[in-house]
């Protein structure tokens, strides 16, 4: 790479400043984690160069005792935190520390408020890292060299975080980071060693590498001799001690900094397992969902370590998409150091400890679906988790299990039902599992297929979210009990079916046959069936499909994403009760029939959520009603 020779000023990414502003504001009373965060990065880099270095040894440049050391300058009234790790190329600075590019950036400004409270919170979900050195310090000097690269190739980059930085070429013999940060006036309590090390010791004791600090500024003889460096945190892989030695508080800090998260997470599971396979896992359900959690593709997965030494991140073969939420390490002793992603595809390793995890992260939801806090738990991962009916036949029924659902027994949003729940009041002589599924809340809770089952209190779910459709098609039974959709072939409610109605039903259906005749060809285009009903209570019409067609919401979820399918031709039922047919069984004037036919149609397809072909032929079909009636 060409040395650039001159100094630059650079702007911001325009949403820098405004974070900075959030967030010296927010952070103001927990200030100390700027050290946390810095020496968090620093920790990074030197993974990333132990594991670089596994095949190019070269990069160790003759030194690899990777470490950080964090010094203080009382009169310069500076804190400087550097680092022997990778280093940066001035392309990368200017990538990584010039703009805040991480994903949900964007989306964590469109989520701000302008409610600094709100807003503060908000933070709280997202990592900010490098930026929180603005926290104490007015101006911040990063000098960095990219490990294997030249002495002529080091970087000098310098703001204040007023909305510009400068970046200019330096020479810089060691490789690696360090950062300078020229502290506030209102911030000088940090140039203290007791208080470095209580904040390194509280923040930073888990990290699987040495923080070192001068001895002299601890002890009393400040004067003369060579300068003498000691180890302040404990500089252990935190997981691999005894889980009985492990606080909730270091559990805590190993979490923040491998999820970027300043909250506490929600729950974790940590197991060393020893024996023919030895590994290690510790994973942790984040308090919040990221905000990128509906994007599948999007990196997931937790950090793959062996034998202690870090791998890589974002491990994806170790954790199954509808898991992506979960946030962790795998250290295993079964691996080779070089192993690439490409190996770990088809590894047998692997693939063991995969589903041992999954056994143990379904382990720690079902802990969590005990407690009250399930609720929260559901809110944040629910959805995603509902992927795992589809994605993972072999742990189907335990996440079966786990599931919660909006049912007609209390008809909130709010998903809180478990189908152990749904069984357990399932009426006698009740075989199956009923449910209905729509694009909305309101669609399915007032959908005219439910009236039947509200008038004998059968308990149906109703299922509105978007893998909604592909769960149903996946869950076909629990506990023996097969899942039937309401609105979908004849209504068959087995033991529950009163007798008496159905010779009604047949009754009817003899004194409707014109009806229903006259009916089936004014809408041949659109039903292929006209019959009688005794699911309708009060509603005139629905529709249904056949017992083997595709249902119209995943129809309609199909249609949207661009997928050509076959349409099948619903059937649609009616309520010989209702006034609308009454009168229509005595109605001579065919124009007037086929008016009221068309509505009929029209209606029951709003009622499901779906679309009319001719809006405005409706709605000018329904007037003309009005007009008549009170004419
Ligand atoms: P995060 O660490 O959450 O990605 P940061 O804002 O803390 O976000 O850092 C942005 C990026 O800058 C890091 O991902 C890393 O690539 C780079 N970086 C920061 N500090 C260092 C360092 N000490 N050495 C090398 N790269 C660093």
């Amino acid at each position: 790479m060409a040395v650039d020779a001159k100094k630059e000023t650079l702007g911001f990414q325009s949403e820098v400043k405004q974070l900075l502003d959030l967030m010296i504001h927010s952070l103001y009373s927990n200030r100390e984690i700027f050290l946390r965060e810095l020496i968090s990065n620093a920790s990074d880099a030197c993974d990333k160069l132990r594991f670089e270095a596994l095949s190019n040894d070269a990069l160790f440049e003759g030194d690899s005792d990777l470490k950080v050391t964090v010094d203080f300058d009382e009169k310069k009234k500076t804190i400087t935190i550097r680092d022997n790790g990778i280093g940066m190329t001035r392309d990368e600075v200017i990538e990584n520390i010039g703009t805040i590019a991480k994903s949900g950036t964007k989306e964590f400004f469109n989520a701000m408020t302008g409610d600094k409270q709100k807003d503060s919170q908000l933070i709280g979900q997202f990592g900010v890292g490098f930026y929180s050195a603005f926290i104490v310090a007015d101006k911040v000097t990063l000098i960095t060299r990219k490990a294997g690269a030249s002495e002529e190739e080091g970087v000098r980059w310098e703001s204040s975080g007023e909305g510009e930085y400068t970046i200019e070429p330096v020479k810089r013999k060691e490789r690696g980071t360090e950062v300078i940060l020229h502290l506030r006036k209102d911030a000088k309590e940090f140039l203290n060693g007791y208080k470095l090390r209580e904040i390194i010791r509280k923040y930073s004791d888990h990290l699987n590498l040495p923080i070192m600090m001068l001895k002299e500024h601890y002890g009393e003889d400040k004067d003369k001799k060579e300068p003498e460096y000691e180890t302040v945190n404990s500089a252990k892989a935190l997981w691999t001690r005894p889980k009985k030695e492990i606080t909730d508080e270091e559990y805590n800090e190993l979490y923040k900094h491998i999820a970027h998260d300043y909250e506490d997470p929600m729950a974790r599971v940590h197991s060393q397992v020893e024996g023919k396979m030895e590994y290690t896992t510790l994973f942790y359900i984040p308090n919040h969902a990221p905000f990128d959690l509906w994007d599948r593709n999007h990196p997931h997965g937790v950090k793959l370590y062996v034998r202690r030494v870090f791998i890589m991140d974002d491990a994806e073969q170790l954790i199954p998409p509808y898991l992506r939420f979960i946030r962790g390490i795998v250290d295993t002793n079964d691996l080779p150091l070089n192993v690439s992603r490409e190996i770990l595809q088809h590894n047998s390793v692997i693939e063991k400890i995969r589903n041992a995890s999954v056994k143990k992260i379904l382990g720690m939801i079902g802990k969590l679906a005990k407690k009250d806090d399930y609720d929260k738990f559901w809110k944040e991962f629910g959805k995603v988790l509902k992927e795992g009916i589809i994605d993972d036949e072999k742990n189907k029924e335990q996440i079966a299990k786990l599931l919660r659902f909006s049912t007609t027994h209390d008809d909130v949003e709010e998903q809180k039902i478990s189908l152990e729940d749904y069984v357990s009041r399932m009426q006698e002589g009740q075989e199956n599992i009923f449910y209905v599924v729509g694009e909305s809340f309101a669609t399915v809770k007032n959908s005219p297929h439910l009236e039947i089952f509200r008038k004998k209190g059968i308990e149906v779910l109703l299922l509105s979210d978007q893998v909604d459709e592909w769960l149903v098609n996946h869950l076909t039974e629990f506990d023996g009990k097969p899942l039937h959709s309401v609105t979908k072939g004849e209504l068959d409610l087995g033991e529950l079916d009163d007798k008496k109605d159905e010779k009604e039903k047949e009754k009817k259906t003899g004194e409707y046959k014109d009806i229903l005749k006259r009916l089936e060809k004014l809408l041949k285009d659109k039903v292929k069936e006209v019959r009688i009903t005794n699911r309708l209570t009060s509603s005139p019409a629905c529709l249904v499909a056949d017992e083997q067609d595709m249902e119209a919401n995943l129809q309609r979820i199909l249609e949207a994403a661009g997928q050509p399918i076959p349409t099948s031709k619903r059937i649609m039922e009616i309520n010989p009760d209702h006034p609308i047919l009454k009168h229509l069984k005595d109605e001579k004037d065919d124009g007037r029939f086929e008016d009221w036919g068309r509505i009929l149609f029209d209606q029951a397809l709003l009622s499901e959520g779906g679309k009319l072909d001719d809006p405005a032929g409706f709605v000018h079909r329904l007037n003309e009603m009005f007009m008549e009636m009170s004419s």
